[in-house]
């Protein structure tokens, strides 16, 4: 029989698999799978949210004037130059959408971010990885992958899930080196959890560069996950193209009343940056005294790495069906060509003794 087609390759895309939340038989779920943040949203932004809870019948503003103003003011930027979006995703879509189609090629690192891949092929591009050193991003194995057909370059600094970086000196060096028609889109989601002096979060860049993008989240540190909010920082020519591309109205109502909230926020910023430093560290520190290996990260999760592959008994697979029986739900990484680590974001302290004292019983067991 006669059927309406898809356009030719799209149902070889692997959908997106995002991190469980449920287990059945268990009074509380422990979730550290997604990286949501520890605390869930501030108070602040809570109750932003429900003094505008009867609102939502009005289109919001398109423009999300009052949102960027601020961010604008806050991160010092140029106010033109920054557009909201219902995620960062939303944006690498856009992104994709904008500057790169069939016959082009969309460039990222091995173990970056899973959408990056996914939006490229949405777009029918071809995808290119470049691998990494020691699990973090190699700027000359990225370089050498750029063709004449490259279009856009993708990097999440800090990258997740590996949770390693490069320094401001390595993205400069990128950026002196790769042609200047290629887009290259640094993804800050973890930015506000960098402790270290080298790290930038690329605005600099985007600043004084024709072809360097800058994202950001309110859904890691701000716990705002479920609303969908994200923004990015570009350069004239980039923004004019995406605010043709973008839906009118792509940022929901509650989505701009909850970010205005939430960056004016700035107690609860410093609450949570605090905790996860407090935290990662003693996370870190924890599991390799449990003889597993776990790289420095600087975001708010890890990567733990086991020592044996399918069949033996320390992998990543029995740890994270271990842990479930516990209750806790951390994120396999197969999907990252990561199939022998777990990933596990910061929670709360409690969380992470009780997830740290399972794991301890795992490796005894
Ligand atoms: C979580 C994450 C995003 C997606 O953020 P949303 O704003 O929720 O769409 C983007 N990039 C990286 C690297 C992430 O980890």
């Amino acid at each position: 029989m006669a059927s309406p087609h898809p356009i030719a390759g799209l149902q070889n895309i692997a959908p997106y698999i995002g991190g469980e939340s449920e287990l059945t038989g268990f009074d509380r779920v422990i979730k550290l799978a997604s990286n949501e943040g520890a605390f869930g949203p501030s108070k602040k932004t809570l109750e932003a949210l429900s003094s505008s809870a009867h609102d939502f019948f009005r289109y919001p503003d398109g423009d999300c004037n009052e949102l960027r103003e601020l961010l604008a003011g806050k991160n010092n930027l140029p106010k033109d130059n920054i557009i909201c979006g219902a995620g960062s995703d939303e944006l690498i879509s856009l992104l994709c959408r904008s500057y790169a189609g069939a016959g082009d090629e969309v460039l990222y690192s091995a173990h970056g971010f899973a959408m990056y891949p996914i939006y490229g092929r949405t777009v029918r591009a071809t995808v290119v990885a470049a691998p990494e050193n020691d699990i973090t991003v190699d700027v000359d194995q990225l370089l050498g992958r750029v063709t004449n057909k490259t279009k856009l370059l993708f990097i999440a600094n800090p990258n997740n899930p590996t949770g390693t970086y490069i320094p401001k000196s390595e993205v400069q060096r990128l950026i002196d080196l790769l042609p200047k028609t290629v887009l290259l889109v640094l993804d800050a989601a973890y930015s506000e959890f960098v402790d270290r002096k080298d790290y930038s979060d690329g605005a600099e860049f985007v600043t004084t560069n024709e072809n360097v993008i800058m994202l950001k989240t309110f859904s890691k540190i701000y716990g705002m996950a479920g609303l969908r909010l994200g923004w990015m920082y570009a350069p004239d020519s980039v923004i004019d193209i995406i605010n043709r591309m973008r839906s009118p109205f792509n940022v929901a109502y509650s989505a701009i009343v909850a970010g205005i909230a939430a960056t004016k926020d700035n107690k609860f910023l410093k609450l949570s940056q605090e905790h996860n430093k407090k935290w990662l560290k003693w996370t870190r520190n924890s599991i390799r005294t449990l003889g597993l290996e776990v790289p420095d990260s600087v975001c708010n999760f890890v990567l733990v790495r086991f020592p044996q592959d399918s069949g033996g008994k320390l992998t990543a697979e029995s740890a994270d069906n271990f842990l479930k029986t516990k209750g806790i739900i951390v994120r396999r990484m197969g999907g990252y060509g990561l199939p022998n680590a777990l990933r596990i974001s910061i929670g709360t302290g409690e969380e992470m003794e009780i997830t740290v004292n399972s794991l301890k019983e795992f490796m005894s067991l």
